[in-house]
This record gives C-alpha cells, structure tokens and sequence, in this order.
C-alpha cells in the first residue's frame, strides 16, 4: 500500500480511487455502537479522554518499536509527547500524538470496523443489559469520543509514509477520506480533533481536562502536555516516567493504582501490588498486580494472561502469554534488558529467557498471594473468590505448582459455615480412623449441602469439601492427596467410615436394620436396566435412597460433566444404596412380602426416581413418575 499511496501523490485528478475523497459505511456493529454512544446517557463521558490518551500513548510506543528495525522511523521517533489543546471559539478539543500514525488502510480498519476486543464485549454486554452503567469498565476505544463530539477528524501520517491522510466522521454510519496536504498534517503521528457537541462545554474548560487526565491517564507512558486556550504555553501536566523504573519507596500507593487502571482498563482498586527487580542470570523488573474485581472476559477461551513485556523500556509486546493459564487474571508489566531485540515478537514468546522469566514471576506471585493469605485473610478470600476457579486450574494443569496452590485453597465444607477452610484446617480435623479427604462435587451449592450421599459422613463427624467449579471435578482426579491422606468422592464405591465412630448428636437408629434382602434382589431385577448393583448403604442416616458411582470408574459428577460432552461411554450405570432402616424401605419390604414384585413395580420405580432427582437428574421417565406419584396419593387417605 506504501508504494500505491506514493506513487499517485499530487494526482488528486486521477481515476486511482486511493488519491481522491471517498465515502465509507461503518460496519453494521459501529453504526450500532455509535448510536448509542451519540444517544448516550452515560455519566462515565469522560472516558473518552483516557481513551484518546491511550491511543496517542500506544502508537508512540508502537513508534519507537518499529524504529528498533527501521532506521529512516528511527530519524523520526523522537520522544514521546502527547498534546491536549482546547479551543473555545472553535469549541473543539485536539489530541495529538508524535507516534506512528495511519495509512489509507489502517484508517479504514481501525476506524470503520471494530478491532478492538473490548468493545465487542461491551456490545455484547450493552444486548443483555440495558442499563449501561458500567461503560467505564471496558475499553471503549475510539468511538467514545461520538459521546462528547458531533464531528471527529483525525489528520494523521503513517511513520515512513509520504502521504497524509483526513479521516472525518459525524458519527451517523459514514466516514470520509480524503488525501491531506503535508502542511496540514501532522509533521510525524496523528491529531485527533473533536468538534465538542453543545452538552460538552466542561471539556473545554483546563481544569476539567486536567483532572480527568490525572485521574484516568495519569500512570501513561508518554509525557502529557495541556495547552488550554490558542496561543497559550503548553503546561506538562502527566510526566509519562516509567513507573515501574522507579524505586519502590518512591511510588505512592495512588500511584501504582493509577497505574494499574491505566494498564487493566479496569477502574477497581487491585488486591495486591508486587513490584521487585530480580538480579542474577536474567535480570528484570515486574510490576504485578491481582485485580480487584473479575475481568469482564476471564473464562473467554481466548484470554491469556496479557502481559506488557518492554525491553529497556521499548514496548515489544502488549499481550505476551509469559505466565501460565491458571494466573490470566494478573496484569503484570516485565521489563528486562536481557532479551535479544533485534528478533521477532514470535522468536521472543518461544525465548527460552521468556520462558524462565515466566516461570520466576509465576512463583513469585504464588508467595505473594502465600503471604497475603496470612497476612490479610479476609482480603485473601475475596481474591479466592474472585479468581480461586481459576488457580484451581493450576491444580490440574500444572502438578509441580500443586502444594504450592494447596496452600492457599480455600474451600466450602460441611464444616465450613459461610467461611471457607483450608486442606491444613480439613486434616487438622480428622477424625480417628479416618484415612481420606472426601469430597462431594456437583454444580450447585444448596444441593450439595443437601446431599443424601454425605449424611453418614455428617453423623460421624467427617468433614465432606464441597465443590462447585467446574474445574473441580478434574483436579481432584489428578490430585495425589494432601497431607498424605487420598481425596475421595463420597459418590463413589463402598463407603469406608464404619470405623468411625458415630458422634454424639447423630441420630443413631434406635432401630434395627431390617431385613431387605428380598427387597434389594427385587430391585435389582427391576431396575436392572438402570442400575449397575443395590445394596444397603452405611452412609445414610435420613434419606431413604441414594446413588453412587460404582467403585471403579468416575465419579457422579465427572462421568455426567463427560457425558455432557459427548462421551456418553463414560457414563456407567450408578449403584442404588438403601437405607435399611429408613420406615418407607421397611413398609416397601413388608408389602413386597405381602403382595409380590409385581405389585410393587411402581413404588420400586419411584424410590429410583427419588434418588435421581436428588441428584439433580430427571425422573426415568416423567410421565410414569407422574402418574406413579398420583396414585400413591391417592391411596394414601
Ligand atoms: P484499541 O486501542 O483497543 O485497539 P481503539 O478503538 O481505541 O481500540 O482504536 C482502534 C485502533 O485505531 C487502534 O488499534 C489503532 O490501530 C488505531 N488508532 C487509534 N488512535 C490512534 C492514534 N492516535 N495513532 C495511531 N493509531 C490509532
Ligand atoms: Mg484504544
């Protein structure tokens, strides 16, 4: 495109498309988008300016990195400056930038389709919610600035290019190009012009922008000059150091938050702060940070862990995957002078030096998140909370990270209340005799507090985890054990608490256990179809009924999470438990002595049914478990 764009410079008359004006449609979801940005009610305007600002700062970055390979860009990269200048006569307000500019095609993409991640996913949130009081938590981009402005141009110059070019919009699904003069244009970079609409007089005012700057730019990483009226000198008004350059003891904590809502284009405050220089082989400074809030896009298969990596303070990459999955939800900003420059953003990620450097940070992080957990452990549970599903995927993902992350883990028990417990707090409870960590999975909560598979468990005293993420069901598969003791799902095989003594508020059966033998072969007739084996269960104390996985093969929860992917072969048939000393199972007994199986059929039906919808599941067949239910009632007066 370089070489068309020079080649018919000066022909304005020429049939070549590219040199005359032309007139664009935006595509489908812009028009969508700046409709609602021209209509908006938002009261989060101004976050136009941080977005302006941050493009100005990024295409100075992008500058001086492909100044790195190029020498002619190198002569034009000088440093770094982005400009605000108000004009109240003329009522515009203009940022401009000395970074890398835009050619013809890179106009039309950046400002006619929507590139940007963000902004499809505040589209996407704005189609479910309608009320968008949460614009400041995306980054918009550039089309933000149609809320405070009815006319935008953008005058800019590719670095490198000999052409100008004006990009124009009112914002009502056209934009215009047009070639621009070189003495119109920016010298090197872009100006942005917004001609201010008549309920945006406040961004005309330098105090106003002053402090809008401050509060949302002020951690950006060029220097930022104000010029608050023509004629007038301009005032720096943000220093654009690399904070993270900085000593320590230097960087209040606004500072770093500042920085943080720069980087994350999040506005919340971030749990923990890490920011240390590592010396030795590699030598490196990271500033890290855990968000105090979930990002909009944390289980997007797409998100990696976006880190900033800057070789001697040149950006090389804005979105380097340096740290595993399992932390995607950090921020972290690298900068080493020890990783080769003269190579390509690929030949960078695949660096071995990266990848130590990945794996340093990684551990690092693991310490500080050790150290907050004991230090603060309210502030702890609310990153847990926030992100715990997450780090849980290092549990299976990543074994040599395993005892670290066990560490922290904060789980719900059936001794947990509405807190949460550590492995140390489980094994520091067992009970005599018990020999394993059980667990319970499944998705939801209230169920599992509710579970029959646990009632044994909770009349001995044996703490049962229960587990809710997804995630959950796989980690615990993988998992050797804590502490030497095996986990082991309380959904499956035989239940091995026997030996545990009951404790002394369990309701032990003043009963007997009845005789069910008749009744556990009937059913296993019946419900052949259904179920792998029935058997009297040890671990109920309540319910009448219960399923569990047979003693090989997966878990409940498990087996249904394959199934549901397809993997129906996975999915065994369960085993029956009954509660022999439970008063419907003895009625049963007696009435199939009484009248024989095939006139217990349906009740054998429905203490199936029970079991399943314990779980979760649908009844075999909902018809019959209809009119079965229907008349038991109707024999019950
Ligand atoms: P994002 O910055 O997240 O990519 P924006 O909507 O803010 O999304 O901007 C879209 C694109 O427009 C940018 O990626 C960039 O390519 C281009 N752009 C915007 N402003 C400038 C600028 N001042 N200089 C160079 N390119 C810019
Ligand atoms: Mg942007």
């Amino acid at each position: 495109m370089t070489d068309d764009a020079t080649s018919v410079e000066g022909a304005a008359e020429a049939a070549d498309p590219q040199s005359a004006a032309a007139n664009f449609g935006f595509e489908a979801d812009v028009a969508r988008l700046l409709e609602l940005m021209t209509h908006s009610v938002y009261s989060e305007r101004d976050v136009f300016l941080r977005e302006l600002v941050s493009n100005a700062a990024d295409a100075c970055e992008k500058l001086r990195y492909e100044a790195l390979s190029d020498e002619k860009l190198a002569a034009q990269a000088a440093a770094p400056l982005v400009t605000i200048a108000l004009d109240k006569d003329k009522r515009t307000l203009t940022v401009t930038d000395n970074g890398v500019g835009m050619s013809r095609e890179e106009l039309i993409s950046a400002l006619g389709t929507i590139a940007n991640s963000g902004t499809r996913a505040f589209l996407d949130k704005l189609g479910k919610d309608k009320d968008a009081g949460f614009i400041g938590q995306f980054g918009v981009g550039f089309y933000s600035a149609f809320m405070v402005a009815d006319r935008v141009e953008v005058a800019t110059r590719r670095a490198g290019e000999e052409q100008a070019w004006l990009w124009r919009s009112e914002g009502k699904g056209s934009y215009q190009i047009a070639p621009l003069p070189l003495e119109e244009a920016p010298a090197v970079g872009t100006r942005v012009t917004l001609h201010l609409n008549s309920e945006s007089d406040e961004f005309l005012d330098g105090w106003r922008v002053e402090n809008v700057v401050r509060e949302h730019s002020g951690a950006i990483a060029a220097p930022i000059d104000l010029i608050a009226a023509p004629g007038e000198e301009p005032r720096r008004i943000a220093e654009g150091v690399a904070l993270w350059t900085r000593p320590k003891s230097e960087i209040t904590h606004e500072q770093y938050v500042d920085f943080y809502r720069q980087l994350s284009g999040q506005l919340d405050e971030p749990a923990l702060i890490a920011h240390w220089r590592a010396e030795g082989r590699t030598e490196y400074t990271v500033l890290a940070f855990v968000p105090g809030a979930r990002p909009f896009d944390l289980f997007d298969p797409a998100r990696t862990s976006k880190s900033k990596l800057y070789v001697r303070r040149v950006l090389i990459s804005r979105d380097m995957a340096m740290l595993p999955a399992w932390l995607r939800f950090m921020r972290i900003v690298v900068d080493s002078a020890d990783i080769p420059l003269n190579v390509s953003r690929e030949m960078v990620q695949k660096s071995p030096v990266v990848g130590a450097i990945g794996k340093a940070i990684a551990t690092r992080v693991l310490q500080e998140l050790k150290k907050l957990a004991n230090a603060e452990p309210e502030k702890f549970a609310e990153v847990w909370k926030n992100f715990g599903s997450v780090l849980k995927e290092g549990l299976h993902e990543d074994p040599s990270r395993r005892d670290d992350l066990f560490e922290i883990a904060r789980f719900a028990s059936t001794k947990s209340g509405e807190k949460t417990r550590t492995l140390k707090d489980y094994v520091a409870d067992l009970r005599e005799n018990q020999t394993a960590i059980y667990y319970l999975v499944g998705d939801d909560m209230k169920r599992l507090r509710a579970s029959p598979q646990i009632e044994g468990f909770r009349a001995r005293g044996v703490e049962v985890l229960l587990l809710d993420d997804a995630v959950d069901a796989f980690w615990v598969t993988s998992a050797l054990g804590f502490d030497g003791k095996p986990f082991k799902s309380v959904t499956q095989g035989q239940a091995d608490i026997d030996s545990i003594a009951l404790v002394d508020d369990a309701k032990t059966a003043d009963t007997a256990p009845a005789d069910v033998a008749d009744l556990l072969s009937a059913l296993k007739e019946t419900l052949g179809e259904y179920v792998d084996d029935v058997r009297a269960s040890t671990r109920l104390t309540d319910s009448a009924v219960c399923l569990v996985a047979p003693d090989t093969g997966f878990d409940r929860q498990l087996s249904r999470l394959l199934a549901e992917h397809g993997q129906q072969a996975a999915f065994g048939k369960p085993v029956l438990e009954v509660n022999s000393r439970h008063e419907a199972i003895v009625a049963l007994a007696t009435a199939l002595r009484a009248k024989g199986r095939d006139a217990t059929r349906d009740d054998q039906f429905l203490l199936l049914d029970l079991a399943r919808v314990a779980d979760g599941e649908h009844p075999i067949d909902a018809a019959a478990f209809a009119k079965r239910l229907a008349t038991l009632l109707a024999n019950k007066g």
